[in-house]
């Protein structure tokens, strides 16, 4: 048996050491890591099992690890196998991760059924997206129930996030009505439950009246037609005292059923496959380009049309035909 059939065995076992070796192939950028990081997610295709991929995104400070923890604790004591990946923008650009931290949901790192993986240290964002999205599938792979996908909802993150996921949900801390204001009409659109946390001791009242208000905002914006009635939904809840977690994980499961039922959860999911392929592409083809020799006659080119020697569009059809030409030659010559 070779070792990567041995991987994807142990992967489909269940076992949460070879799916972390499994997750690190993925982020890897080196070519012959990346060809068999892409081997390894065909041999896994179709296996496993269907979890329920769930985004969740709130500002730093608002508890989302401390929800996780107590929502992955509720779960895993169901039985159920819970993954939590990280999407973190921050990390990449000031060296430090807001979501990286190793301590963590220390206590559901603990736990058997749980894997907890912080977010990737990678350059840009599409990176982080990839090896996100490819971990997701492996986690599949491996058997688990939930996987949560956290974010901190800088610039884009919270959209890539909700591209990956079935359901999304957003936590916001009790405040002031004023304060709705805040939180832009892009993420009420798309998040499936709006949770307000730190609905316990002086802030109950303060959180239950947030809560009214998204409510109400919510059922301003247009029906949508993956919801059923009652969808999207604002709710309060504690992570710290663990209240209101067993009434999220039930309306996920209605939102879920219901969409299941009416074709939305396939439709989505095989959107979102499409929407991956056409960005695969996309990216295969930058990288493509920004290799040698076809990076040099970039350079070449940019400064002839800055010296206005040749058009912008002339010089983008002179370029993508010398890249055909050498894609043919190399095909040619192989
Ligand atoms: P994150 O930055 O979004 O991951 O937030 P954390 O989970 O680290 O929580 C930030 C702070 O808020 C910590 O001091 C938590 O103890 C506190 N916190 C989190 N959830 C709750 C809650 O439900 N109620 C109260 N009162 N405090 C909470």
């Amino acid at each position: 048996m070779t070792d990567k059939q041995n991987l994807a065995e142990q992967i489909l076992a269940g076992n949460r050491r070879a799916l972390a070796r499994a997750i690190t192939l993925v982020e890897s950028s080196r070519p012959d890591h990346r060809a068999q990081a892409a081997e390894l997610l065909e041999t896994l295709r179709g296996h496993g099992q269907e979890a329920i991929r769930v985004g969740l995104s709130g500002t730093p400070g608002v508890g989302k690890s401390t929800f996780i923890e107590a929502f992955g604790m509720m779960l895993t004591a169901q039985g159920l196998r819970v993954a939590v990946l990280a999407v973190d923008p921050s990390s990449a650009r000031s060296g430090g991760s807001i979501l990286g931290d190793k301590t963590r949901m220390e206590r559901l790192s603990r736990d058997p059924g749980a894997f907890i993986r912080p977010s990737p240290s990678q350059s840009h964002l599409g990176g982080v997206t990839r090896r996100t999205r490819e971990a997701i599938d492996l986690c599949e792979a491996a058997g688990f129930d939930v996987i949560l996908i956290e974010t901190v909802g800088v610039g884009q993150s919270e959209t890539v996030v909700a591209e990956m996921s079935d359901l999304f949900l957003l936590l916001l801390a009790p405040a002031g009505g004023d304060e709705l204001q805040g939180v832009k009409r892009g993420i009420m659109e798309i998040a499936d439950l709006i949770l307000i946390n730190k609905a316990d001791g002086d802030l109950k009242s303060t959180a239950t009246r947030t809560c009214a208000d998204y409510a109400g905002a919510l059922r301003l914006l247009r029906k949508r037609a993956q919801d059923p009635d009652g969808f999207p939904k604002a709710m309060t809840v504690s992570a710290l005292e663990d209240t209101g977690l067993s009434t999220v994980w039930e309306e996920m499961q209605t939102l879920t059923l219901w969409r299941r039922e009416a074709g939305h959860f396939d439709r989505r999911r095989a959107a979102q496959a499409r929407h991956w392929f056409e960005a695969e592409v996309r990216e295969g083809l930058l990288a493509r380009l920004r290799r040698e020799p076809v990076k040099g006659a970039m350079t070449t080119l940019a400064a002839k049309v800055e010296a206005g020697e040749i058009g912008a569009a002339a010089a983008a059809d002179e370029l993508l035909g010398h890249y055909l030409q050498l894609d043919r030659d190399s095909a040619g010559g192989s």
